[in-house]
């Protein structure tokens, strides 16, 4: 009988006992929603010193440029990141995109907020804008947008979701090469209702920046279909 009992306790707790969708250890207290506090502690945030224009991580301070940065022509000001894309936060962006693990945004909209705090904070910049999705996909929900509405509340500015608009279905930026990546985002993005960008400094917001293609693109679209003075872009992660 004491056998029947153990068993059945081992069984509600696979069933009821939140695990870490990394590990598979149980959730301590603080339950950092999906994973657990080990397995977040693994993230690794990006600290100085890193890219001034591309926000990557670099391993000296002797030039504030990475090589990408000396030969890209870039329309955004500068990206931010804060965390490098690999491991636990490659997986857990996954469970957020693509497995309805929502709860990860608060986790991930904090981060953020803390990342852009630590890093110079938003002074001078009037709106966030997050990159849209394609309006067809059956996925209804933005994770860029939910890294926006966290920043937009914790630095008080207003989100504007119905300004950048994705009019070309786009293939998943990390399936391609470069070039293909360059290529397959021209021409994807578009402006509406202008006038809400008029002599306006943006921070743009996605989740993932890679070779910086999706940034730069929507960045020429905002500049070339709007009067807005600047774009600079925050990224939850960055390629290394
Ligand atoms: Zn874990
Ligand atoms: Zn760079």
């Amino acid at each position: 009988m004491r056998g029947r009992v153990n068993f059945l306790e081992e069984l509600l707790d696979l069933v009821f006992v939140p695990r870490c969708l990394e590990c598979g250890g149980k959730l301590d207290e603080e339950r950092r929603a999906c994973l657990c506090g080990r397995c977040w502690s693994r993230i690794r945030l990006i600290e100085p010193p890193s890219c001034v224009s591309c926000g990557k991580q670099l391993a000296s301070d002797l030039d504030p440029l990475c090589g990408d940065c000396r030969t890209e022509t870039r329309f955004f000001t500068d990206n931010r990141s804060a965390a490098v894309y690999d491991g636990v936060m490659r997986n857990a962006i996954h469970l957020f995109k693509y497995k309805d693990k929502r709860k990860l945004g608060r986790h991930f909209g904090e981060m953020s907020v803390q990342a852009l705090s630590s890093s110079g904070g938003l002074a001078g910049i009037d709106c966030v804008l997050p990159v849209p999705i394609y309006r067809k996909k059956r996925r209804d929900f933005n994770q860029s947008e939910v890294l926006a509405r966290f920043i937009g509340e914790g630095f008080g500015l207003p989100v504007h979701s119905d300004v950048l608009v994705r009019s070309k279905d786009t293939r998943p930026q990390h399936e391609l090469s470069r070039g293909e990546r360059r290529q397959n985002v021209s021409g994807a993005f578009s402006v509406k209702n202008r006038q809400k960008l008029d002599s306006a400094s943006i921070l743009l917001v996605d989740d993932i920046f890679t070779t910086g293609a999706t940034a730069n693109e929507c960045a020429a679209a905002i500049l070339s279909g709007s009067n807005a003075k600047l774009v600079r872009v925050f990224t939850l992660a960055r390629g290394e």
